[in-house]
C-alpha cells in the first residue's frame, strides 16, 4: 500500500488543516521533552512568531537509562493540548504504548512512533487503527526496506496519513550521534508516496550540524525538517547537548529560509 507502484501521486497528510507533503517544506520544532507549561509555551510563542504551524514535545520519553527523566506522561499530553489550543498549533508527540493510542488522540494531532519502536508491531497496528496522522521514525538499525514495511503495517490497518522520518542510523562513526542517511530521502520518495522528513537533532546529536544537515535535507527533497528547541538547553532534562536555545532558533530559521524553495 505504501508503494509508488500502487499509487503514483504523493500522499498529502493533513494535520489540523495544515498540508504536509504538498510541495512546501513543513517545519516541526519544539523541545525534546515536555517539562512544564511555561517551557512549552515559550517555545510555542517563538514558533508562532515565525508563522509556523506545528510543535513537537515528548510526554513519554524512551530513555536509554531507566534512571533518566521518563517524561511527564498524561500530564505532558495535557500541557501540549493547552499550548496547542492557546497558540493554534498542531502537536506532534511520541506514544510508546499501544494502550495509550486512543487517549492520545484526544490530546495530540500527530502520533509519533519513535526509532526504538519502529518494529513494535502492536503499536504500529494500534496507530493504524485510528484516524490520526502518524509520524514514523526510522529504527536505529533499520534498513530502508524494514522502514517501509513498518509503514505498511500502519496503512494495512486503514490509516494512510503517515509521514516517514529519517533520523540517522547507527554506524561505526562516532563523530555524530547517528549517521544521517541523507540518500534515504530520495529513495523513500521514489519507493513510496508518503511525505519524508529529516530529523536533524537526533541524527547529528550536534548543535553545530543542525543547519548544514537541514539544508542538505531540503536540497535532497525532504518534505519537512524536525529539530529540537528549548528555552534553556543547559538545564533540559534530555538532549541538552543538541537542542537550540531561542536565539539560536531564530538564527537557524533565518538561515534555513534561504534554502527553502520559493513557491
Ligand atoms: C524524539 O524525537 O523525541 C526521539 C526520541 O527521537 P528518536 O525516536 O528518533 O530517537
Ligand atoms: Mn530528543
Amino acid at each position: 500500500l505504501v508503494s509508488r507502484k500502487k499509487k503514483q501521486e504523493d500522499t498529502v497528510v493533513t494535520v489540523r488543516g495544515h498540508k504536509v507533503g504538498d510541495g512546501n517544506v513543513t517545519f516541526v520544532f519544539g523541545p525534546c521533552a515536555v517539562e512544564s507549561y511555561e517551557q512549552v509555551a515559550e517555545v510555542a510563542k517563538s514558533i508562532k512568531g515565525k508563522g509556523l504551524k506545528m510543535i513537537r514535545g515528548g510526554a513519554y520519553k524512551p530513555r536509554t537509562s531507566p534512571y533518566d527523566f521518563q517524561g511527564l506522561g498524561l500530564e505532558g499530553l495535557k500541557i501540549l493540548k493547552r499550548v496547542a489550543d492557546e497558540f493554534d498549533l498542531a502537536v506532534v508527540s511520541e506514544i510508546v504504548n499501544p494502550a495509550d493510542i486512543e487517549t492520545a488522540c484526544e490530546y495530540i494531532d500527530v502520533i509519533q512512533i519513535g526509532a526504538r519502536n519502529m518494529q513494535n508491531f502492536e503499536l504500529l497496528k494500534a496507530a493504524g487503527s485510528v484516524k490520526k496522522p502518524v509520524l514514523l521514525k526510522r529504527g536505529l538499525a533499520a534498513t530502508i526496506d524494514e522502514f517501509i514495511n513498518a509503514a505498511e503495517y500502519i496503512l494495512a490497518q486503514g490509516n494512510d496519513q503517515v509521514i516517514l522520518c529519517e533520523r540517522g542510523i547507527r554506524t561505526y562513526e562516532r563523530a555524530t550521534r547517528n549517521t544521517l542517511d541523507i540518500t534515504a530521502v530520495p529513495i523513500l520518495k521514489q519507493e513510496t508516496h508518503l511525505p519524508v522528513f529529516v530529523d536533524v537533532t537526533h541524527s547529528t546529536g550536534r548543535r553545530d550540524l543542525l543547519l548544514p544537515a537541514a539544508k542538505a535535507g531540503i536540497a535532497i527533497g525532504a518534505d519537512g525538517i524536525m529539530a529540537e528547541v528549548h528555552p534553556d538547553p543547559a538545564v533540559a532534562l534530555s538532549d541538552a547537548a543538541q537542542q537550540m536555545n531561542l536565539q539560536q532558533f531564530d538564527e537557524f530559521y533565518d538561515e534555513i529560509l534561504k534554502s527553502v524553495p520559493v513557491k
